[in-house]
């Protein structure tokens, strides 16, 4: 052999070998691509959450998510009710964008979303539970969703367009079908959403724990008894603990002598559809539990003392619905370690917004103060994320979409507002992350008021719009609880024209023409 056609045979043989290489590269990038659970509750409150340091509850298995991969200690949402949160988690843009600012409003399925994203890039896609967007669910190639806000016992749903009944309680019914779905579909990967109801209002626990906190305490939040001084639009909303949950509806006292507010003339009859889907046997168990509670509220005769007893009823069937979630959580995670899937699935836990737990009186979500505000934010991916991290960097649910897509190998589209996440989870790259956040809620009911802002961590500055005008200041570091509205007073006035600096930009930047102020 001479030498120059030796040369080239080598450098055959090597090009062979770089491209076979390549190609068993591509094909294990393509083996390994991770599947994505996406848990998301719906009004889960960080207070209610053991990772984030709650004196209310304990979640093991949502903390477990936590431990082993990371917490992000200071997520928040950019518009604080459950389908405008459901749109941005969507699409990756802020409401105005995305079309969808209220929960009256349909969601435009022809755009571009996360799901469609994936599903044009290989992955089978799933969405169980609810969904609450009105408009039928898009690039999906599984869906069965609860009809509206759903029901917790005995529960409708939609599968794929056709209407079904099923038996039990609806957290564990979602769980049953989505690891039903991933059974049969765990070969290829998959992106499944999977969405609970609970524990939205009118919170109604499983029977299971009903008993579940019958001697505890809790305590008021330092903030319950907030006046809403110089805070025109706290004045006027109509989401309070006090006056605005319904005896029956909310705290299922079986009381058919008690008033029927003008706000709430609706809740009587609501409520008893609800409890009419409970089985008789398990209506047996239902009653006996709260004929007991109608029992103690009997005895009650000043209003001090109901506003105490309904701020318990709401707390005990609230986080009854929570441990319920965290089971459920539990089930998916031993799923996942029976089957061999956990180590390359990305986990997340999140809900569509926080919640007050009696903060500045309040239950309810909405407002740009700091319950609501925030939101829980748990992921594990063992594959890649590092166990027990604590991300403190400002992340938003308008980062979910970009973050599933860079895990996923697919490009971001450049019109996707958020950013991936995955350099703050994977090389705690925390140069040039966002230092403000900027926030536009705009659904009128229950009292409220339009309003849009800016969070620095510090400072936090919000202008209500409409129905009312006003502005609000605070200064965090001096008052958590956002009970001081500083704006009028003088000391301030460098920072306020700071920030509203700031907020011009942020507007700008998101392409949210909000007008004149
Ligand atoms: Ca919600």
């Amino acid at each position: 052999m001479n030498r120059l056609l030796f040369v080239l045979m080598m450098h055959a043989v090597s090009l062979l070998f770089i491209f076979s290489g390549q190609t068993a590269f591509s094909q294990q990038a393509k083996c390994t691509r991770p599947n994505i659970i996406f848990i998301m509750a719906d009004d889960h409150a960080l207070q209610a959450i053991s990772a984030y340091g709650s004196k209310l509850v304990r979640t093991p298995n949502i903390d477990r998510i936590a431990r082993e991969g990371a917490v992000m200690k200071n997520g928040f949402v950019t518009n604080s009710v459950c389908s405008p949160s459901r749109a941005v988690i969507l699409t990756g843009k802020y409401s105005h964008l995305n079309g969808l600012r209220d929960n009256g409003t349909y969601f435009n399925g022809a755009q571009q979303t996360l799901p469609k994203i994936m599903r044009a890039n290989g992955y089978q896609t799933a969405i169980v539970g609810k969904w609450h967007l009105w408009s039928e669910p898009s690039g999906f190639d599984y869906w069965n969703i609860l009809p509206a806000q759903g029901h917790y016992y005995n529960p409708p749903f939609i599968k794929m367009g056709k209407d079904t009944v099923y038996k039990g309680y609806v957290t564990d019914v979602i769980t049953d079908l989505s690891l039903q779905w991933i059974d049969a579909n765990r070969s290829k990967p998959f992106f499944l959403m999977l969405h609970h109801k609970a524990p939205h209002r009118n919170f109604m626990p499983p029977l299971k724990y009903l008993h579940k906190f019958d001697d505890a305490a809790f305590p008021l939040p330092a903030s319950f008894y907030d006046d809403y001084k110089d805070r025109p639009a706290l004045q006027r909303q109509q989401i309070t603990v006090a006056h605005d949950l319904d005896i029956r509806y909310d705290s299922k006292i079986p009381c058919d002598t008690c008033a029927v507010t003008a706000i709430n003339n609706w809740a009587p009859a609501e409520y008893q559809r609800e409890i009419e889907r409970l089985t008789p046997q398990e209506r047996r168990q239902w009653d006996s539990v709260y004929q007991a509670e109608y029992a103690q509220f009997k005895k009650i005769h000043d209003p001090a003392s109901l506003v105490k007893f309904q701020f318990r009823r709401y707390m005990e069937d609230y986080l009854r619905c929570i441990l319920s979630v965290d089971d459920n959580v539990g089930r998916v995670l031993d799923y996942l370690d029976k089957t061999g899937l956990a180590e390359n699935t990305i986990v997340i836990y999140t809900s569509d917004q926080g919640f007050y737990m009696g903060e500045h009186g309040l239950y309810d979500k909405r407002f740009m103060y700091e319950e609501s505000f925030r939101t829980p934010m748990v992921i594990r991916y063992p594959a890649k994320i590092k166990a027990g991290q604590q991300v403190n960097e400002f992340t938003l649910n308008l980062d979910i979409a970009p973050t599933l897509l860079e895990y996923a190998g697919v490009a971001v589209p450049a019109d996707m507002q958020g950013e991936s996440m995955n350099r703050l989870l994977q090389k705690g790259q925390v140069r040039n992350w966002r230092k403000e956040i900027y926030y536009h809620y705009y659904e009128l009911s229950f009292g409220l008021t339009r309003h849009y802002g800016i969070y620095t961590g510090r400072y936090k500055l919000m202008h209500f719009y409409d129905p009312i005008h006003a502005w609000e200041l605070y200064d965090l570091k001096k008052d958590k609880l956002e009970i001081h509205n500083l704006y009028n007073d003088p000391k301030y006035a460098k920072v306020i024209q700071d920030l509203k600096t700031r907020l011009r930009a942020l507007q700008q930047r998101y392409k949210d023409d909000v007008g004149e102020w």
